[in-house]
C-alpha cells in the first residue's frame, strides 16, 4: 500500500490506530520479558506481575474487583463466551435469552447457534433512533429467563442504550444481565456497581491497543464455565499462555483512555457535532442515522437516497478517505445492515449509508476536506442515477 499520499481515517469504530506510547509499553514483553507468567523463575516473575498490574488497571476503570476481570483474545471471544457460558451454566433454571435486534454479529450468532441447541432467544426491537424498547423487553421476561444481553453502545449508529435501566431490571428479577461494551470501553464512564452489570465485554483494538486481546468482566459469584478448556490460566477459567504483550497493551490503553476520557469527549462531540450539522444542511435528502444526542461521541451515521454506499466508499477511498458503509462485518455482502432496517429504514435507503468515526487526531480540516468530497461524490452519483432525475421532476417531497 501506498502510504505517501494522505489518508484521513475516519473508521475508528472498526479498529484504532496504536498508539505510540502502548507499543512502547509493549515492546519489553516481545522482545526481553519472554517469560511464560505460569512459570516459577523469577524470569518470568516480571510477566506475572505485568499481568496482575493490567489487571488492577482494568479493574480500577470499571469499579470492578482485580479478580473479575478476565482476559481474552477480544470482543467477539468475550460475547461468545458470557452468552454461550451463561446459558450452559444456568440450563437448569431455564433456557430463555434475551437480546436486541441491534447486536453485533458476536452477539447475534451466538444466540442463533443457542437456538439450533435448545434454547431460546428474543430479539428486542428499538426505536426510531435505535434505543431499545424497554416495555418489550420488561414484556419478554418469563420464569425460565436466564440471560439479558444488551450491547452499552451501538457500532453502527453510536446509541447509547439504558444501561441501568436494564441492569436494574434484571437485577429486581434475578436474571443476569451481560453487555457488549466494546464500543463504549474508554469512551464513555462505566462502572459496573453503578449500572448492576454482571458481565462486561471489551477489546483493546477499538481503544488505541492491540488487536487480539480484550477482557471479559464476570462478577464475583456468577457461575459460569470456562469457554477455552485447558490450563489453569485466569483463575481455571480461560485456559492459554496469556498474551502478555497484548495485555500490557490493553491496559496501557485504558489508562491513557481513563486519563483523557473527558477531555477527548468533549472535544470529540464538538467535532462530531459539526460534522452532522455541516451533512445535513449541505447534502441535500442526507438523513442522520441514530439518536442526535444520545450516541457515541465519535460516531456519526448518515443515508443518502438515490447513492449505493459501497460506490461512496470506492470514490472516497479514491479521496484517502477511509469510511464505512455499516459495519466491517458487513461489507461484503449485498445485505443491507440489520441495524438500519431495525429502526425503519427501507431497503434502499439502508443501502446509501456512510459511517465516518473520528478520533482524537481527527481535525476539523479533515472533517471540511471529508464533507466537500462527500458533497462532490453524492452529487456525481445522483446525477448518474435515473431514479434521482425521476423523483426531482416529479417534485415530490421526500
Ligand atoms: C468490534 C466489535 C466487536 C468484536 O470485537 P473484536 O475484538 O474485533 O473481536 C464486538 N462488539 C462490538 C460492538 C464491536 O464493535
Amino acid at each position: 500500500m501506498s502510504t505517501d499520499k494522505k489518508m484521513i481515517y475516519l473508521d475508528n469504530a472498526a479498529t484504532t490506530a496504536v498508539k505510540p506510547e502502548v507499543l512502547a509499553y509493549m515492546m519489553p514483553f516481545l522482545q526481553e520479558y519472554y517469560g511464560n507468567p505460569s512459570s516459577i523463575y523469577s524470569f518470568a516473575g516480571i510477566s506475572t506481575k505485568a499481568v496482575d498490574q493490567a489487571r488492577d488497571t482494568v479493574a480500577d476503570f470499571l469499579g470492578a474487583k482485580a479478580k473479575e476481570v478476565y482476559f481474552t483474545s477480544g470482543g467477539s471471544e468475550s460475547d461468545n463466551w458470557a452468552i454461550k457460558a451463561a446459558a450452559y451454566a444456568n440450563k437448569s433454571k431455564g433456557n430463555h435469552i434475551i437480546t436486541s435486534v441491534i447486536e453485533h454479529h458476536a452477539v447475534l450468532h451466538t444466540c442463533s447457534f443457542l437456538e439450533k441447541n435448545g434454547f431460546e432467544v428474543s430479539y428486542i426491537g428499538v426505536d426510531e433512533n435505535g434505543v431499545i424498547r424497554m416495555d418489550e423487553l420488561k414484556k419478554a421476561i418469563r420464569p425460565t429467563t436466564t440471560l439479558i444481553s444488551v450491547m452499552f453502545a451501538n457500532n453502527e449508529i453510536g446509541t447509547i442504550q439504558p444501561v441501568r435501566e436494564i441492569g436494574e431490571l434484571a437485577k429486581e428479577k434475578g436474571i443476569l444481565f451481560h453487555t457488549d461494551a466494546v464500543q463504549a470501553y474508554g469512551h464513555l464512564p462505566i462502572n459496573v456497581n453503578e449500572l448492576s452489570i454482571d458481565m462486561l465485554s471489551a477489546s483493546g483494538h477499538k481503544i488505541h491497543g492491540p488487536k487480539g486481546v480484550g477482557i471479559l468482566y464476570i462478577r464475583e459469584g456468577v457461575k459460569i464455565g470456562p469457554f477455552i478448556h485447558g490450563g489453569s490460566q485466569e483463575r481455571n477459567r480461560r485456559a492459554g499462555t496469556h498474551n502478555v504483550p497484548g495485555i500490557v497493551g490493553f491496559a496501557k490503553a485504558t489508562e491513557i483512555a481513563a486519563k483523557v476520557m473527558v477531555e477527548n469527549a468533549e472535544k470529540i462531540t464538538a467535532l462530531r457535532d459539526y460534522t452532522i450539522e455541516r451533512i445535513l444542511k449541505e447534502v441535500p435528502y442526507a438523513r442522520l442515522n441514530g439518536h442526535r444526542t444520545d450516541r457515541l461521541p465519535n460516531n456519526t451515521n448518515f443515508c443518502f437516497r438515490f447513492i449505493e454506499g459501497e460506490s461512496l466508499l470506492i470514490m472516497l477511498d479514491n479521496k484517502g478517505i477511509c469510511a464505512s458503509s455499516g459495519s466491517a462485518c458487513t461489507s461484503g455482502s449485498l445485505d443491507p445492515s440489520h441495524v438500519l432496517l431495525a429502526i425503519g429504514l427501507l431497503h434502499e435507503i439502508a443501502h446509501g449509508s456512510l459511517r465516518l468515526t473520528l478520533s482524537e487526531e481527527t481535525t476539523k480540516e479533515d472533517i471540511d476536506y471529508v464533507v466537500d468530497e462527500v458533497k462532490k461524490i453524492v452529487d456525481r452519483l445522483r446525477s448518474m442515477s435515473p431514479l434521482y432525475e425521476d423523483f426531482v421532476k416529479s417534485g415530490k417531497e421526500m
